[in-house]
């Protein structure tokens, strides 16, 4: 893997590289690229930057001072596998050309400042994450145009558990009924060749896979884990995970989509989170004899976890859809409790290995809607300020939380219900994320007011289709 300027030249070189594509997310969490030829890289332009108009991209700067430049970060090189023409892939810094500063709310420039907070907070020198992005395949998504938005609305999504795609109602044979797709083997499962197409392409790409595997709900979830990786790496990762999920999804014939529930009683797709603190190569999560043998410094990072959750999930379950997951009944979280093994809690401390380097905190509210710059950021900073603080987290709770009498279930602290109810959450508390200038003010607000104004008014000036059903005939 290069690290400078000229290795990348020489790597580009060396592959016979035609095109360098430039790569960077927005603020909502979507990668942005354009390209240029391969004789415009050179060893300058990492230092000069490759201008770009931010005015169109999503949640960046006003008309007026949309002049934005980009740096390549060297580390972040790779081959484009799915490009006809041989592709150089940097994912990029933004700058403002005018200041030369590093622009605030690039999300990348997010995530390294939160690593050099950590660093600099002399409790530990390293942060891994690893997340397991849950998704759906589905073979076909039927729409039509908003008059009004111009926008598309769907009307149907196709997919293997749907019986009657073919012939009405005729063939119910190797169908995943909801919520039985952990893990029968083809051909009830008719997406092994393409997870293990898409983790092969992901190795090639330097991303180490763990395991892939179809998911609990119907034919199409499916699950790829990637090891564990520090921050901005992981993030980077993400992306590209994704980017090889939706790709070689439609080099299949499939779409693949990471919503988070985007069928009625069925699961939805989660990306639990994975996380742990280590200094001096060594691990520090890990303290034999206590609760799941925990170190007080952990259960102090998950107290912080906890205390600013409904905060965190503004940027970790960023969307309306993302509370239509958070529900009792689907291996999602709903109440904010720590616990070993159980399903049912916010954090949860996976036993499959007694192993101190393996002591880790899984948090399970989040989904892959998520911007991960963003929101690994947030939830290091909110484990950073329970280390600080000495938070207690709520629990052990060892309970099945979906099954509680209603009286004990409302004596335990719940995750928000709804988009609005996260970013009111993040406009009350949000000081721990402004530490060490990781995030600024300008991003909060923005997150704040862009959410509202584009997703959370959007679905609320709505009538929704299920409405009819309640009120038309009343
Ligand atoms: N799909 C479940 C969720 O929404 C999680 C299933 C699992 O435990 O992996 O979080
Ligand atoms: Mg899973
Ligand atoms: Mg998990």
């Amino acid at each position: 893997q290069p690290r400078a300027p000229h290795e990348v030249i020489a790597m580009a070189e060396e592959q016979g590289v035609e095109m360098v594509d430039l790569r960077f997310c927005d603020l909502p969490g979507t990668m942005q690229h354009f390209s240029v030829p391969i004789r415009q890289l050179t060893e300058d332009s990492f230092e000069e930057g490759f201008g770009f108009d931010g005015s169109s991209i999503r949640g960046f700067k006003t008309i007026n001072e949309s002049d934005m430049i980009l740096k390549p970060d060297p580390r972040s090189a790779y081959l484009d596998p799915f490009r006809k023409h041989r592709t150089l892939v940097l994912n990029c810094f933004i700058y403002d050309p005018v200041t030369g500063q590093p622009y605030d709310r690039d999300p990348r420039r997010v995530a390294a400042a939160a690593e050099e907070h950590l660093r600099a907070s002399g409790i530990a020198d390293t942060a891994y994450f690893g997340p397991e992005a849950e998704f759906f395949i589905f073979d076909d998504v039927r729409y039509h145009q908003d008059e009004h938005s111009a926008s598309y609305v769907v009307d149907s999504i196709e997919g293997a558990w749907n019986t009657d795609r073919n012939e009405q109602g005729s063939n119910l044979g190797g169908k995943i009924p909801f919520k039985r797709g952990y893990f029968p083997v083809p051909p009830m499962d008719k997406f092994q060749d393409l997870r293990s197409e898409m983790v092969l392409t992901m190795q090639a790409l330097g991303i180490e896979i763990e395991v892939q595997h179809h998911e609990v709900a119907t034919a199409g979830q499916a699950e790829i884990d990637m090891r564990y990786d520090t921050l901005l790496a992981m993030a980077d990762k993400l992306m590209l995970y994704k980017y090889v999920v939706k790709s070689v999804a439609q080099q299949g014939g499939y779409t693949a989509t990471f919503m988070p529930k985007p069928l009625f009683q069925d699961n939805g797709s989660g990306m639990h989170t994975h996380q742990s603190l280590w200094r001096d190569g060594e691990p520090l999560f890990y303290e034999s004899g206590g609760y799941a043998d925990l170190s007080e410094l952990a259960l102090h990072y998950i107290g912080g976890i906890l205390a600013h959750a409904p905060s965190i999930l503004a940027f970790a379950a960023p969307t309306t859809n993302s509370y239509k997951r958070l529900v009792p009944g689907y291996e999602a979280p709903v109440n904010l409790v720590f616990s070993q093994r159980n399903r049912s809690a916010a954090c949860r401390i996976p036993m499959y290995s007694l192993s101190p380097k393996a002591k880790r905190v899984e948090f399970r509210c989040p989904d892959a809607m998520a911007n991960p710059y963003l929101a690994f950021s947030a939830m290091l900073l909110a484990g950073l300020d329970g280390i600080r603080n000495k938070i207690e987290p709520a629990g052990p709770d060892d309970r099945d939380l979906f099954d509680l009498p209603p009286d004990e279930a409302r004596a335990l602290p719940t995750v928000p219900s709804s988009l609005e109810g996260s970013l009111a959450a993040l406009e009350a508390d949000h000081d721990y994320l402004l530490e060490g200038g990781v995030f600024s003010q300008d991003l909060i607000d923005t997150w704040i007011a862009y959410k509202r104004a584009e997703e959370v008014d959007a679905i609320r000036l709505r009538p929704h289709p299920y409405e009819f059903a309640l009120y038309y005939d009343a």
